[in-house]
């Protein structure tokens, strides 16, 4: 095992808050993004949340389930990378560190791999050779396109890559008064919906609906904000309206909204007036305008946040059973590498842990 980082597992560490959102119970195909929806199938089924649970239970690291399914560790993060270290070494393998790869050639009798260890060229051979240095998201710590420009030389295609499950950004720092608060809602778009928490940030939208329709979104295209998905907002006004009809309408909403956000949306959209004073139709159209905020981001925070890299390694040049290369035996492609993109929540992890056994256990044989 090569990494050029100087100590392992360096996105499980930081993941989930420091907790590790290691996989998610309900995790299948449909919860990831990829151009053949099916490819991921094959190797979910061999090596299952289940799987990955049993493993993290024979190791006694206790976990929670937060919410949706997701699981995390009671304590740290670094609890799955020991277990990981601990499970390379029981099988034999090797760990090099801070280890570069300067190239890599076909031999007769698989790999030729030069690299740089500690200042010094040393050069490997290799029956089998298993890309998974991951995608581009977060160069900071050391992501690289490795994975990908090898791929190209032996002939694999790689899709179009774009940052995933990442911030929204706006114009003007159009959110930057309201940085800071939370709301329930729901985030679509024309391909998809999530009903999650949204976060507002100095430099636009974040929290995980917005993370998660990001994965979805294309350039230049308006979303949808359903604020208060879950609330019957209209019949709440009304039995209001009922009992307080004399407060403002602003004061009566911020019973469902933070107040910061109902002042700023009262500016935009000239809300005012006694609750008293409006008319079903007028709590109705206010209504509408809360279920169905239409907003433009002027893009993403990009690489330099991303939680993933969407794209990868073209499914079509890879075996869906083992990850090998159909046109170059004993080349495998695992993990964010390969085009197969998970939902926030557990999936991305789980799809690393399933692809690396499905091509494990194949050069195993
Ligand atoms: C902040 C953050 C939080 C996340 N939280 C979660 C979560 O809670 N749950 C979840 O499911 N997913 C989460 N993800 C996504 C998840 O971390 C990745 O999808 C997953 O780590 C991909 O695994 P991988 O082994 O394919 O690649 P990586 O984990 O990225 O590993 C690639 C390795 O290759 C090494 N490498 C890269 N380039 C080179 C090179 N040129 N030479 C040598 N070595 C190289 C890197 O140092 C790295 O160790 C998170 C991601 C981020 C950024």
């Amino acid at each position: 095992m090569i990494d050029h980082a100087r100590t392992p597992g360096e996105k499980i560490r930081i993941s989930g808050g420091g907790r590790c959102n290691f996989t998610n119970l309900y995790a299948s195909a449909e919860n990831y993004i990829s151009a053949n929806p099916h490819f991921c199938k094959s190797a979910l089924a061999r090596y299952t949340q289940w799987d990955f649970i049993s493993l993290v239970d024979r190791h006694g690291i206790d976990w929670h389930e937060k919410t949706l399914g997701q699981l995390f560790c009671d304590a740290s993060a670094k609890q799955i990378v020991a277990m990981l270290v601990s499970e390379l070494r029981a099988a034999g393998a090797d760990l090099w560190l801070q280890t570069s790869v300067s190239g890599v050639t076909r031999s007769p009798e698989g790999f030729v791999v030069k690299l740089e260890r500690e200042g010094k060229p040393v050069t490997i051979s290799a029956r089998n050779l298993v890309l998974a240095t991951g995608g581009k998201s977060i160069p900071k710590m050391g992501a690289t396109g490795l994975a990908y420009d090898l791929a190209r030389q032996f002939g694999l295609p790689v899709t179009d890559t774009r940052p995933g499950l990442v911030p929204f950004t706006f114009a003007e720092d159009r959110f930057r008064p309201l940085a800071g608060l939370a709301v329930p809602a729901r985030l679509s778009n024309a391909r998809a919906s999530f009903d999650e928490a949204l976060l507002f940030t100095h430099r636009g939208l974040s929290g995980p609906s917005v993370l998660q329709l990001s994965s979805y979104w294309q350039e230049g295209e308006e979303i949808r904000v359903h604020l208060l998905p879950e609330l019957d907002l209209f019949a709440a006004l009304r039995a209001q309206r009922q009992d307080s009809g004399r407060k403002d309408l602003t004061t009566e909403l911020a019973r469902h909204l933070p107040a910061r956000l109902v002042d700023a949306l009262a500016q935009d959209w000239s809300l005012q007036g006694r609750l008293a004073d409006q008319s079903d139709a007028a709590l109705q159209q206010l209504c509408e305008r809360l279920h169905n905020w239409p907003l433009k981001p002027t893009g993403t925070e990009g690489y330099r946040t991303a939680e993933v890299t969407l794209g990868g390694i073209d499914t079509d040049a890879l075996s869906s059973r083992s990850m090998e290369a159909q046109s170059v035996p004993g080349l495998y492609a695992i993990g964010e590498a390969v085009d197969v993109t998970g939902w926030l929540g557990g999936y991305n992890f789980q799809w690393a842990w399933a692809s690396g056994h499905a091509a494990g256990t194949a050069i195993r044989g």
